[in-house]
């Protein structure tokens, strides 16, 4: 289990100033815009959001500090898995605004506002595209590889992306000679502005290129092949880094974002990396105990033991037989859950039976049963 300090980077006497900083520091390096489809970013920014939203409150510090991170589970939404105190990524984003004043984007534009000035028109990268891809639920849990048809921009062939009919049609802009920007002096200030005669590309062609009218990309259909991982989860999403379109002007290609759609099972659900199935026992099962094969969601079946007295709703545990975790970090488990069948339809032979069972039975057998009635008779005495 990690630590808030260790997350932040701040020693254990750093000042409330020294967290908000090293908070800072690291939230706008993890943060979800910055990393878009990034989980381990993502993750990262939530668990330092955690830590800034326990450490920066003096009170929620001081349990922390005495009592350790599962004191103050309750109130902050809990949730499994140690560090994932915050279940969603809005509330690390929330935490982030609170701390950076105002609610809004305002703030947000100009702390990133600075960097996203410096990519030119010169160099664009390409549109990031979305697809949905629908899968089984075992293919979720195996892994898997899929074929897609996507439509791209791809960089001319012709002119090898660069939009002019030969090498000697690209000209320098006589504008901005070649520079792309066109620099202005007024009083003290400096400003620099994209060319609008070559649209920041600081070269005009001459002579197009046939094949692609001067673009220098062309639409073109692909099939591509989607690896799946194994142990996605319905919702995720998989970012495939350059499968968007092609940049203009040589500027990188975008990213694909493949969205995961895993379909129900009858039988097995998901819970994160733990899987869950239901199993009906009849109630002679449940009170005597048996072996079971069931169903494993790797395929094939798991034995399981049902003890003895078994209740409806325990659930039982079957280490390591669950989904593995999508990021290689072990497997979950297979929670069996109980569920158990009054008998119906019973022939006289077995009213008889149970009726015989009737006249035997105790109130140990029940001792939910007995602990009502017992809560019930005190409360006619007072
Ligand atoms: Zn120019
Ligand atoms: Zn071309």
């Amino acid at each position: 289990m990690s630590d808030y300090y260790n997350a932040l980077g701040v020693s254990r006497t750093a000042t409330p100033e020294e967290i908000k900083k090293a908070y800072r520091k690291n939230a706008l390096k993890y943060h979800p815009d910055k990393n878009p489809g990034d989980a381990s970013a993502e993750k990262k920014f939530k668990e330092i959001s955690e830590a800034y939203e326990v450490l920066s409150d003096e009170k929620k510090k001081q349990i922390y500090d005495q009592y350790g991170a599962d004191a103050l589970r309750g109130g902050m939404g809990g949730g499994p898995g140690g560090m994932g105190g915050f279940s969603s990524t809005e509330e690390a984003l929330r935490t982030f605004m609170n701390a950076f004043g105002g609610g809004g984007g305002s703030v947000f534009d100009s702390i990133f506002g600075f960097e996203n000035g410096q990519s030119t028109a010169a160099n664009q990268q390409g549109s990031s595209k979305k697809m949905n891809l629908t899968i089984s639920f075992e293919e979720a849990i195996s892994g898997t590889e899929k074929e897609a048809s996507i439509s791209n921009y791809v960089a001319c062939e012709t002119c090898d992306g660069s939009g002019a009919a030969s090498p000697s049609a690209i000209k320098k802009c006589a504008r901005c000679h070649g520079s792309g920007a066109i620099h202005q002096s007024r009083g003290f200030f400096s400003m620099s502005t994209t060319c609008s005669a070559c649209g920041g590309q600081g070269k005009t062609i001459s002579e197009p290129c046939k094949n692609c009218h001067g673009e220098g990309r062309l639409k073109k259909k692909q099939s591509i092949k989607i690896k799946v991982p194994a142990g996605v989860d319905n919702g995720m999403r998989l970012r495939m880094s350059g499968y968007g379109d092609a940049g203009h002007a040589g500027g990188p290609p975008g990213d694909l974002y493949v969205y995961i759609n895993v379909e129900a099972h009858p039988v097995f659900q998901r819970d994160g990396d733990d899987v869950i199935v239901e199993l009906p026992l009849s109630f002679t099962e449940a009170a005597l105990g048996i072996k079971k094969d069931i169903p494993s969601p790797h395929g094939g079946s798991v034995r399981i033991e049902v003890p003895e007295g078994t209740q409806p709703d325990k659930v039982l545990r079957i280490r390591g037989k669950g989904a593995p975790n999508v990021h290689g970090q072990g497997m979950g488990d297979l929670l069996v859950r109980i569920s158990v069948e009054t008998p119906v339809r019973l022939s006289d032979k077995q009213k008889q039976l149970l009726q015989s069972f009737a006249a035997l039975e105790t109130d140990t057998n029940s001792p939910r049963k007995k602990n009502f009635f017992d809560k019930v008779k005190s409360f006619f005495k007072s």
